[in-house]
């Protein structure tokens, strides 16, 4: 003992104690981040997922009242929330939003684990535009939720759950493709797991689409139009299908894949994601109306959907 703890003290005068430590702190920052990757704060814990324990904590599911159909959130109007009023009244059982009160969507119904918007837009973008791959992970975690809240809602029997494709060069170029990745992940924490049929390359993406940032709703559908085939109908015919992506943002394109899905012959087709954006409710809460552009621009392509179907 004593002698280790001279030994100890003759290093420590040599200054190798504090080389080793110089040393392992080099090692432990070459092999190990030394900051959380969203909000830069020093990570305390050595983990394969590079965000510290704050930001895991601030990814919420969403809370509030949603559009019982695709998902959007419903903001009650200003006279509802007056004393005098009865909201059961106004809301019995109806919780559609008002795109969805003038068309169907392809879709049965679409369900979003959070919003996107702070740290877990973070960790998607982690994902996908940084390669750290132990967030699929977690994203997968919360997916599964979204999907347990849905299968409540689904039909019983086999589920043909279809991750929304990339064009292969994209997928080349990030190394994977997110949904089908998160899908994985989901689908093992399912408590029913053999109930879901992971249906991978059934949908394909025949072409690059370019960014549908700015365009308008009917924009985006041209520009997706014909982007998405099915390559093996007899896996999907008849049977319910589950999409899966990492993030909703307009709709279009869990639209355009149902589309295309229904055409080859699925039953019906539902719709989880782990993110949604929440922004055309923004505008809506804030005016008291949707406006009519957006509005006439969303039930044409739902009719024109429905006439194409
Ligand atoms: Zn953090
Ligand atoms: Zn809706």
């Amino acid at each position: 003992m004593a002698k280790h703890g001279l030994k100890n003290q003759s290093l420590a005068n040599s200054g190798f104690v504090g080389f080793a430590e110089r040393a392992a702190a080099t090692l432990f920052f070459v092999f190990f981040p030394a900051d959380c990757r969203i909000c830069g704060s020093p990570l305390i814990k050595v983990s394969r997922l590079p965000v510290c324990k704050s930001c895991l904590l601030a990814l919420r599911p969403l809370q509030g009242s949603y559009c019982s159909v695709c998902g959007e959130a419903l903001h009650l109007p200003a006279y509802v929330l007056r004393e005098d009023s009865n909201p059961s009244e106004t809301y019995c059982g109806e919780t559609r939003c008002q795109l969805c009160q003038r068309t169907d969507p392809p879709f049965e119904r679409a369900v979003a684990y959070g919003s996107y918007d702070g740290a877990l837009r973070d960790l998607i973008h982690l994902l996908k535009f940084q390669q750290v791959r132990p967030a699929a992970a977690v994203l997968g975690r919360m997916l599964a939720e979204a999907i347990a809240n849905l299968e409540q809602a689904m039909p019983v029997g086999s589920i043909a759950v279809v991750p929304v494709p990339l064009y292969p060069r994209k997928q080349a170029q990030r190394g994977f493709n997110q949904a089908q990745m998160i899908a994985r992940t989901a689908l093992k924490q399912l408590s029913r797991p053999k109930r879901f049929d992971l249906c991978e390359g059934v949908l394909l993406r025949r072409r690059e689409t370019g960014s549908q940032i700015g365009l308008t709703r009917h924009q985006r559908r041209e520009n997706l139009r014909g982007a998405f085939a099915v390559s093996d109908t007899a896996r999907i015919v008849n049977r319910d299908i589950l999409l899966i992506d990492d993030v909703l943002t307009t709709g279009t394109t869990a639209s355009e894949c149902a589309r295309v899905l229904l055409r080859a012959g699925a039953a019906r087709v539902w719709v989880a994601t782990v993110a949604r954006t929440l922004k055309i409710s923004d505008v809506i809460s804030l005016s008291g109306n949707l406006p009519e552009d957006l509005a006439d621009e969303e039930s044409e392509d739902r009719v024109g959907m429905a006439a194409h179907g």
